[in-house]
């Protein structure tokens, strides 16, 4: 009975955000902050599937706290999945994404060659 009665309760919800109701059970990559990393948890959550909004019961939520806690206690097994960027704040942003040319960081860029480049200092 009570588990009939969450079901019906879960069919008619509708996204706060969009008020949708094609929100779907499913799971997720939640990004977890641990200083500068982000750690992608995965975890079960009701997602709208008109806006994306994510919902999380209250289980998932003592989940997501007790990945927190274990990422600080060093406690958790991770592994490198990617890098996380940001858009530099400094000259020349295009040099510095682009590592997948290790040589191009380590020589300077001389415009003297190809006079082509448009932006100088
Ligand atoms: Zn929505």
């Amino acid at each position: 009975m009570l588990i009939v009665g969450r079901l019906s309760e879960e069919r008619v919800m509708k996204c706060v955000i969009c008020h949708s109701s094609h929100i779907e059970d499913k799971v997720v990559d939640e990004r977890v902050w641990a200083g500068t990393d982000v750690v992608l948890a995965p975890c079960q959550a009701l997602v709208c599937n008109n806006c994306g909004e994510r919902y999380y019961s209250r289980q998932t939520m003592q989940h997501l706290e007790e990945v927190e806690a274990r990422i600080r206690a060093r406690t958790l097994a991770l592994e490198t999945v990617g890098r996380v960027l940001r858009i530099a704040t400094q000259p020349a942003p295009a040099l510095a994404v682009c590592e997948s040319r290790p040589d191009y960081t380590t020589q300077s860029p001389e415009p003297s060659d190809n006079g082509g480049q448009a932006a100088q200092e």
